[in-house]
């Protein structure tokens, strides 16, 4: 088992030691989406990100518990607790039930997901199938003095709070400016101080989504869900909470704080944040109207969008910054994406034909420990990649005959190669097209082919097209609409 893998933790504010609670396991909690709409660039930074820890510490052996949920209640428009909830809004504008608008965002994003090659996690739960959890955990932080209730709905006392433990103590924030910052909005009449939250909140009769609970009919506050779902599959300590850094401030804030109300400690060991994208420096976001979604990435669709990018190069794209960096997103950086991931793949299978040396010029164990030591410096991505050009830079050099590889360094650097790579950085070669899409592309082909000749009135050859097509069981039948093609 490696044991010099180092994280940046954002509660201490610098790089620890990864030392799990309960060795060989670690459990992993990240904040999944709301499923509202669908994935962009924004979404799609989080599920590599993670998705490299993941993969990473399965690789040194540890057996990960990885669980994302899926927010599918309890968001409000506004995280200040008013408004109306995202999803709610969004079903009542296409006159569709709730539930219909999570089932399919949520498979479209497991669709997107899955492009993108992460590993599905261990456990996704939705916050609707843990209201219970929910309940029992704001009954525990009433019972402990931190809530207190408004009219049937419960929020949290965070000036009391604040007194017993230090709200603030993940962004560091404190709750003298909080006072000064927040702005008082409509609905807010019911806290005691505007930057309370809520626990639970009261439904008003056009609310499509309640509950019933010991206060009033009702629905979970929105920071709730993760702390209710991490301590059911994790315990009330866990090793690993992550998200994007949109969400430091105040979900991640309120889960500490939930959590210390409820167990009187801390829930969670390493703290990990994924910084922002940007476009032309400004952030990417469903409210600034400048986000393109994944789906138009992978088409071309979308008018600031010069040709479709494959999924493997919007991976290799986030891959090449540090996930803490922010990230400036131009079709520029894509392209570059793109062709550096080619030499990459191209350099791979260049090996093959490398004529083997007697001795090696290349040091290919070198290589490999720093490409370990990049991994273990916090998931340092972009180093590891530049590890591998440098491995690639010798597999062209070698071929040309100015460098040379013994059969087994080959060997090894094939395995090297692909293990970090594929396994690792979790790349594929989207050339490799399957076999489904080759017959499509080719039975298209034939067919103009066919009908080029009888365009041409070449009777003979368009026959023959059928005929050695129907011995394979391919049928050729003429429509309207022109030819189409079926098995037998
Ligand atoms: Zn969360």
């Amino acid at each position: 088992m490696e044991d010099k893998l180092k994280i940046y933790n954002t509660l201490s504010h610098k790089k620890e030691l990864f030392e799990p609670l309960n060795p060989p396991h670690v459990g992993m909690y990240v904040c999944g989406p709301t499923v509202y709409g669908d994935a962009h660039l924004g979404h799609a930074r989080p599920g590599i990100t993670f998705d490299i820890v993941f993969r990473y510490l399965k690789h040194l052996g540890y057996k990960v518990r990885y669980v994302r949920n899926i927010t599918d209640v309890g968001h409000l428009v506004n995280d200040a607790d008013t408004g109306e909830d995202k999803i709610q809004k969004k079903a009542r504008l296409e006159e569709l039930e709730p539930m219909e608008i999570v089932k399919y965002y949520t498979d479209r994003y497991h669709e997107n997901m899955r492009q993108l090659n992460t590993l599905p996690p261990s456990i996704e739960p939705t916050a609707s199938g843990h209201i219970i959890e929910q309940i029992e955990l704001v009954k525990k932080i009433l019972k402990n003095g931190y809530a207190y209730e408004s009219d049937g709905s419960l929020y949290f006392d965070v000036e009391k709070y604040n007194k017993d433990y230090r709200y603030g103590k993940l962004s560091g924030r404190r709750i003298e400016d909080l006072l000064h910052n927040t702005h008082e909005l409509a609905g807010q009449e019911e806290k005691h101080n505007a930057f309370d939250f809520a626990l639970w909140k009261k439904a008003d009769p056009s609310h499509l989504m309640h509950w019933p609970s010991p206060w009033s009919e009702g629905y979970p506050g929105w920071h709730l869900e993760c702390s209710a779902m991490g301590a059911k599959y994790l315990g009330e300590t866990f090793d690993i909470h992550g998200g994007g850094m949109d969400l430091l401030f105040p979900h991640h804030e309120s889960e500490i704080a939930q959590a210390n109300a409820a167990t009187g400690h801390d829930p969670v060991k390493y703290w990990m944040h994924n910084n922002m994208i940007t476009i032309n420096g400004q952030k990417m976001g469903k409210s600034l109207k400048n986000f393109i979604t994944l789906e138009e990435f992978f088409t071309g669709k979308h008018k600031s969008l010069d040709q479709p990018y494959a999924p493997m190069t919007i991976r290799f794209f986030i891959l090449q910054a540090h996930y803490r960096s922010t990230l400036d997103f131009s079709t520029e950086a894509l392209k570059a994406a793109e062709k550096g991931l080619r030499k990459l793949f191209d350099a791979l299978y260049l090996l093959d034909d490398v004529k083997p040396a007697a001795t090696s010029s290349v040091n290919i164990k070198l290589i490999e420990e720093k490409c370990y030591q990049s991994m273990n410096d916090d998931f340092n991505t972009p180093m590891v990649i530049a590890h591998l050009f440098d491995l690639a830079h010798g597999i062209n050099q070698a071929y040309a005959g100015k460098e040379s590889l013994t059969q087994e360094d080959i060997a090894y650097t094939r395995k090297l190669f692909s293990s970090f790579l594929f396994d690792l950085l979790g790349l594929k070669d989207e050339k490799e097209k399957d076999d489904s899409q080759l017959i499509e592309y080719l039975m298209k082909t034939i067919i103009e082919i066919r009908q080029e000749a009888k365009n041409k009135k070449d009777y003979a050859t368009a026959d023959m097209i059928r005929e050695e097509l129907a011995k394979m069981d391919i049928q050729i039948k003429d429509t309207k609409e022109g030819a189409k093609w079926n098995f037998k």
